[in-house]
């Protein structure tokens, strides 16, 4: 049925061709997700195992095969549990391009809600802060979410505060002797919902050694969560931007100031 072209005896209909372009896409897919993480590598290790069972399936090598065949048959398993942070970005990246709250209908319920931080002052304040926690070699880590519901697993983590953003209060917090100090500030709906969240840290290898901690759990925040993540190094006071597990170093106010408008101002 529905037979577009013969190639020799095989009968190729529409149904193949966007069958083989899907799996082409899941494919791209899933290689842009695992590129210069460890899972290449053990990818990597899978296939050399299944070429090697299927030649030694061709050359009859019976113990081997047995050997090979018990290993294959509890593959999928191993491969779930060696995959587990893959299997969890990916399913997270699919759930964020189908977030019923962010589209149509619904979105325009929550849209309002959820851009709450547009206010100039907001903004202001957070710049300001990193102006100040910058010229100070003060580190800092702050993620911005227009979500609260995709931040509630990280909210837990630290300590929830729940209160009204500004510039002082973010200075306080970051100060080396404040208690609230280490770990990660999140802001939503325009207030610092919570301090000293634990962040999900980035295992992609292209990262620079350099980099330390508070980088890599920034990029990897900005990886598996659609947020805006700011960051002040302690090192060199330099101000940073990441999103979508890439970052941006050495940026001025006016830039991050453009950055935060445009995550905000995002329809989705
Ligand atoms: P800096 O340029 O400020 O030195 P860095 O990228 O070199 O930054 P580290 O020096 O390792 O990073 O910074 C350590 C700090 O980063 C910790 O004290 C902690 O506050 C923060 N940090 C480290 N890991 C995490 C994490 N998983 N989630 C949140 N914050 C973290
Ligand atoms: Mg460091």
């Amino acid at each position: 049925m529905n037979l577009l072209f013969l190639i020799g005896f095989l009968e190729i209909e529409w149904v193949d061709i966007l069958d083989i372009l899907l799996v082409s896409l899941l494919i791209f897919n899933i290689y842009k997700l695992m590129q210069g993480t460890l899972a290449v590598r053990v990818s990597g290790g899978f296939l050399v195992l299944y070429f090697l069972y299927l030649l030694v399936q061709a050359t009859e090598m019976e113990l081997f095969t047995v050997i090979l065949q018990q290993f294959m048959e509890v593959s999928v398993v191993v491969a779930v549990i060696l995959f587990q942070q893959e299997i969890r970005k990916f399913l997270l990246i699919l759930g964020k391009s189908t977030d019923l709250q962010e589209s149509g209908f619904l979105g325009g319920i929550f849209h309002r809600k959820k851009t709450g931080l547009q206010s100039g002052f907001a903004i202001s304040g957070i710049l300001e802060a990193m102006k100040e926690l910058g010229a100070t070699n003060m580190g800092a880590l702050m993620i911005i979410s227009r979500n609260l519901s995709e931040m509630r697993g990280y909210l837990e983590t630290g300590d929830e505060l729940d209160a009204e953003l500004s510039k002082r209060l973010l200075v306080s917090i970051f100060n080396k002797y404040s208690p609230l100090h280490d770990g990660a500030v999140i802001i939503c709906e325009g207030r610092i919902q919570a301090a000293r969240c634990i962040l999900p840290v980035s295992e992609n290898q292209k990262i620079p050694a350099s980099m330390g901690l508070r980088h890599r759990a920034g990029i990897g925040m900005s990886e598996v969560t659609d947020t805006l993540i700011l960051l002040v190094s302690e090192e060199t006071g330099q101000l940073s931007v990441a999103q979508n597990g890439e970052i941006d170093h050495n940026l001025s106010l006016p830039e991050i100031r453009r950055k935060i408008n445009a995550y905000l101002k995002r329809k989705n």
